[in-house]
């Protein structure tokens, strides 16, 4: 499947804010963002007022980058929020959150989704004691995610699990360190999801 293989910085400028795609970088003054708050390109600084169409793009490519999915993926999860009963908004900023990588990535077991992504592709997860290494299984409340024994003394595991302090722990994960164990506690309440997007133009974009 075709993946974005470009610069992530270029794309945090193109949404002008900090999407934190690059782990630590991202909290240093070495941040593109922090530099150049401007999409990039010849005409980054002299773009007119987006339309209604492109403020709804901006925000699906937005949410999209976050994630780091691609469009097909991304559809399909709000075809699933659509589909569900109650805010499709929401149900599809839920189905994306209960992503294994995501909460790999929301544990502190790693210092981006990117980089959860790849751990959970080379066998360093459990679900419920089970090894899991599709990035994008979907936990249920209940379910725990641990690292496997023999990855737990990995540099890059460790040192995510010492940045997490500054990026804070989701109200709906517990997370055991001493264990390398975390529980996806319940489904995320919209406020809880400390996400800077506005899911109501995804599904304005998605309903022409
Ligand atoms: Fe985005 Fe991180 Fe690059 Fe800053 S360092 S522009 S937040 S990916």
């Amino acid at each position: 499947m075709a993946r974005y293989t470009e610069s992530q910085c270029r794309l945090c400028r193109r949404e002008t804010m900090k999407l934190y795609l690059k782990g630590d970088r991202c909290y240093s003054d070495k941040c593109a963002i922090e530099r150049r708050n401007y999409p990039p390109g010849q005409h980054g600084q002299n773009r007119g007022k987006l339309s209604d169409y492109g403020l709804q793009l901006r925000e699906k490519q937005k949410i999209k980058r976050i994630y780091g999915l691609v469009e097909k993926q991304f559809e399909s999860y709000f075809k699933e929020a659509d589909r569900q009963k109650g805010v499709t908004g929401t149900n599809f900023l839920v189905l994306l959150e209960r992503r294994l990588d995501n909460t790999v990535y929301r544990l502190g077991f790693a210092n981006s989704r990117s980089q959860a992504r790849q751990l959970v592709r080379h066998d360093h997860f459990l679900v419920n004691a089970r090894k899991v290494n599709i990035p994008s299984y979907l936990l249920r409340p209940g379910d725990t995610v641990a690292v496997v024994e023999g990855s737990r003394n990995l540099h890059i595991i460790n040192e995510s699990m010492g940045a997490l302090p500054r990026r804070g722990l989701p109200a709906w994960l517990d997370l055991d360190a001493s264990k390398f164990e975390g529980t996806f506690k319940v489904y995320p309440a919209r406020e809880e999801m400390n996400l800077p997007v506005q899911e109501q133009l995804v599904v304005e974009f998605y309903s022409k």
